[in-house]
């Protein structure tokens, strides 16, 4: 029987295929292209995105194996902050395309470069802290009584704010490595240092918890307040306000009710849920750590996921000799994730394969080099 999609508007154009359809036209152009195109699909997109996809990870791992491609055309299946990772690390030669030009991230978006700019203005006014921007070596170590403010952002973020990252001393970080990350900023902070983390409070938050930092030594950013200076000079981390929608449904009642049912249940959830959800669990980690997680827990077991709905179907799929569930019964998928949608990826292949530049993501080249360098620091650091 031949299913039928919903019909789908393409900038005006209305694709009505069957679903069987759509994916034959997918295979046939991925045939045709052959070594020349690499279909990227994230944890989080549907599984009739993904079965397409060369390669499924999570957004460093994805951009990173980008690079080390040959293909030419290198179409990205996530949102907009990935496909421009991929574009900074990618070569000269290669072009990376976003199926769907809408798909953003509301985390990333919590975050521009005018903000950040005005926030640390005034942190280093308020503060007196150096901005490492002025030390002759960025990235060496704080001298003894050398006081700085270190700029960390989490990959989730745009390129330019990255790129105020590399201008400044900084660094990029991921979930699976923001521990790395942050014990080196603090070496470049020095004793007396600080560090300042975006756009999402709850992964700063709990990697600074896990660090031994204290929340008493961490401030919240408010962008619309003043700073109070008290909390100022006694903090050690300066979080951004930034969440993810996704990852903020979760709560500890969800673990209790779960507990509750099934005692012998392992929670796992991403350190993008909140402080208390992730002390309540049994693990925390990213989207890599909770896909070994699962796989290497005991069969027969009852595994409550702490994040992205299709990910965690896919677990459960993937485990038929465990119950993989996730957290919040109700729990949507990433809306912006779920952008990409076969048919846009049809048509941006169609695109691709008459020799149209489809829907392009071009970091500006002295942006791209700016953020490369802050992307470069984080990969010289052993987590
Ligand atoms: S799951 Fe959250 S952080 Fe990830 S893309 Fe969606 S909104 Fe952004």
């Amino acid at each position: 029987m031949t299913l039928s999609l919903p019909m789908c508007d393409i900038d005006g154009q209305t694709l009505d295929l069957s679903e069987e359809e759509l994916h034959q036209r997918i295979d046939a152009i991925k045939k045709r292209l052959g070594k020349d195109l690499l279909i990227l699909g994230h944890h989080y997109q549907r599984d009739s995105i993904v079965q397409h996809a060369d390669l499924l990870g999570d957004s460093f791992l994805l951009s990173k194996l980008a690079s080390e491609s040959e293909a030419s055309n290198i179409v990205f299946c996530g949102v907009h902050f990935m496909a421009e990772s991929a574009d900074i690390l990618s070569r000269e030669s290669q072009r990376v395309s976003l199926p769907n030009l809408r798909a953003g991230c509301s985390m990333a978006d919590m975050a521009n470069l005018e903000q950040v700019e005005d926030c640390w203005e005034e942190l280093i006014a308020e503060s007196g802290l150096v901005d490492p921007k002025n030390r002759i070596d960025q990235s060496a170590p704080a001298k003894d009584g050398e006081a700085c403010l270190v700029p960390v952002t989490y990959m989730n973020s745009s390129a330019e704010l990255k790129a105020f990252v590399g201008e400044h001393g900084g660094v990029v970080c991921t979930s699976s490595n923001a521990a790395g990350v942050m014990d080196w900023a603090f070496e470049r902070a020095g004793a007396e240092g600080k560090v300042l983390f975006f756009p999402d409070q709850h992964l700063g938050r709990n990697t600074g918890l896990a660090m031994g930092i204290p929340e008493e030594k961490m401030m919240l950013w408010n962008p619309s307040e003043s700073p109070d200076t008290e909390i100022l000079n006694e903090a050690r981390i300066i979080l951004w306000h930034g969440y993810c929608s996704v990852h903020r449904r979760f709560n500890t009642s969800q673990i209790e009710e779960l507990r509750e049912s099934e005692p012998d249940a392992l929670v796992v959830v991403h350190p993008e849920c909140r402080r208390e959800v992730v002390d309540a669990a049994d693990a925390v980690g990213s989207t890599e750590f909770i896909r070994r997680y699962v796989a290497e827990a005991p069969s027969g077991s009852t595994i409550g996921v702490g994040t992205e709905i299709n990910m965690v179907k896919r677990l459960d799929a993937d485990h038929p000799d465990k119950k993989v569930q996730c957290l919040d019964p109700l729990v949507c998928p990433c809306s912006t994730m779920y952008m990409i949608h076969p048919s846009y990826l049809l048509d941006v292949l169609q695109r691709i394969e008459s020799g149209e530049e489809a829907n392009r993501i071009v970091v500006p080249v002295e942006t791209a080099a700016s953020a490369h360098i802050a992307l470069s620091r984080m990969l010289s650091i052993i987590n």
